[in-house]
């Protein structure tokens, strides 16, 4: 018998951190694991055999039935801020099977989500539902053809067995790819629960993992809080830049790496408000689209405070530091912001009534329920008359604002229309598409409109001349569009 290898190859360098970040366990097997959807292309960036791991050996170890050789399965403890509220948690329903080492040189955590209880679960069944991992799936591979930095999805295995939730749900495990698991929350447990010896443990691996540049620097830690600030700001400005609502922004769910994590209630904004909130439990719209700015920069700033003792040795210089940082992070965030909505608008240079054009728009945008992708489709395509605010004077004289300042610029109309191209993306996830497409896989086990949507957001710049399904609003629109956990 030819014994197949999938790839794999795994370390295990997070296990080399002090015992209290995690727990040795394997994921508990699943009853008729099948899977449903894989991601070829991610496999080969990884350097795994699609092929192999399409088989029924390969999809048992997607499922967590089989641990692949040289995983040292764990299980990691953290704590964070949930609705501003502090809490132990820890993957209480995911296992870090270890990190592939790509044939580009990368490390990458290759996690099972779904796989059953650990010590972490509190009250949680360990389990996960089939709908919400194929729309994690769906938005995070989405979200990186956007550009965004985000953790990826390389398969969902559907497990045979049911989970209890208001109902009972068909079981999934996915595998999520993330530059790492470390999570703001990882150095709140290690600031609640270790000496000064686990914290600085956490913060040096944090470094060689994500900013090995830092190492040498005079204070690293410092360097690093400034490091993950900008990466946040940058982030945050991209996701802002195409309406993207995270939904569940607690510090659990913030990362180290800087990427998108925890794709649980999540959206994008079709209508622009600022005040647009879809997840059920977000009551208090704590986690609005017009919120996610500050609201990352209160998360950093509970970072920020687990680091104290390693930024200066008297307190009240760590905090100082802590705030010039913080206060770095929110000019950061509205440069990247500015220079994204000029980006938008085909805007090469910079002019002081900017900021005045793309406010003035974004006011009529909200004034006259204009949807967010669609606005600036059409103006990309030269097609005001097709949006929310076309027929309006205001509207008109803005419009007219606008092309005297493209006249403005010396780039010209043609290299402005390209940038507003690479800008704004044609396709996103639509809430009622992506909903058609877990109906079908869902309920009636049809998986080829999430394959064929799936197709669709893996170009969303690309404009051509055919009418696009994937761009059009629902004829009735899910008003007000909610989304669970
Ligand atoms: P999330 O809201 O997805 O960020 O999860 C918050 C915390 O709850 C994390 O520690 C999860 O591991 C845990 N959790 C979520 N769902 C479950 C579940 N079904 N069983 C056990 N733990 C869970
Ligand atoms: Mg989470
Ligand atoms: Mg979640």
């Amino acid at each position: 018998e030819q014994k197949t290898a999938y790839g794999w190859k795994l370390e295990s360098s997070y296990a080399e951190l002090p015992d209290i970040f995690y727990t040795k366990l394997n994921p508990w097997p699943v009853r008729s694991p099948k899977l449903v959807i894989f991601n070829d292309g991610l496999a080969a960036e990884l350097g795994l055999n699609s092929e192999e791991l399409k088989t029924e050996e390969g999809t048992a170890m997607l499922a967590g039935n089989r641990v692949p050789e040289g995983a040292e399965p764990l299980a990691q403890a953290y704590a964070g801020h949930q609705f501003g509220g502090f809490t132990m948690l820890g993957d209480g329903r995911a296992v870090l099977l270890g990190e592939q080492i790509t044939p580009g040189g990368s490390r990458l955590d290759i996690q099972l989500k779904g796989s059953g209880r650990t010590p972490y679960s509190r009250g949680g069944d360990g389990r996960a539902a089939l709908g919400p991992m194929l729309r994690e799936f769906i938005i995070s591979e989405a979200m990186h053809a956007l550009g965004i930095p985000t953790t990826r999805s390389l398969a969902v295995v559907a497990t045979g067995e049911e989970v209890a939730r208001e109902t009972y749900l068909p079981g999934a495990v996915l595998t999520r790819v993330a530059a790492s698991h470390l999570r703001f929350g990882t150095f709140q447990f290690a600031a609640y629960k270790g000496g000064t010896e686990e914290r600085k443990a956490l913060a040096d691996y944090a470094i060689r993992r994500h900013y090995p540049e830092l190492e040498s620097v005079d204070n690293p830690y410092i360097a690093l809080l400034e490091a993950v600030a900008q990466r946040h700001a940058s982030l945050v400005a991209k996701w802002q830049l195409v309406g993207f609502v995270h939904g569940v922004m607690n510090t659990d769910n913030m990362t180290i790496s800087g990427e998108t994590i925890d794709y649980g209630p999540c959206a994008f904004i079709d209508t622009y408000d600022p005040a647009t909130v879809f997840s059920s439990i977000d009551q208090q719209g704590r986690y609005a689209f017009g919120n996610q700015p500050q609201i990352a920069g209160w998360n950093l700033a509970r970072f920020a405070e687990t680091l104290l003792p390693l930024l200066a040795d008297e307190q009240d210089k760590a905090v100082k530091i802590a705030q010039s940082v913080l206060k770095e992070y929110i000019e950061s965030y509205y440069a990247n912001w500015l220079a994204g909505m000029r980006s938008k608008l085909g805007l090469f240079n910079v002019e002081a009534e900017d900021e005045s054009l793309i406010g003035g728009l974004l006011e009529l945008m909200h004034e006259h329920g204009a949807d967010f992708t669609n606005m600036f489709r059409a103006l990309t395509l030269g097609r005001p008359e097709e949006t929310a605010l076309a027929g309006r004077k205001a509207f008109n004289e803005w419009h007219e604002k606008w092309q005297a300042r493209l006249d403005r610029q010396e780039e010209g109309r043609d290299a402005a229309v390209e940038l507003m191209k690479a800008s704004n993306p044609n396709v996103i996830p639509l809430n009622h598409r992506v909903e058609e497409a877990l109906t079908a896989a869902v309920e009636h086990n049809d998986f080829t409109v999430m394959e064929r949507l799936l197709a669709a957001l893996s170009a969303p710049y690309s404009y051509s001349a055919e009418q696009n399904p994937y761009t059009q609003p629902p004829a009735d629109p899910d008003n007000p569009y909610v989304t669970f956990c």
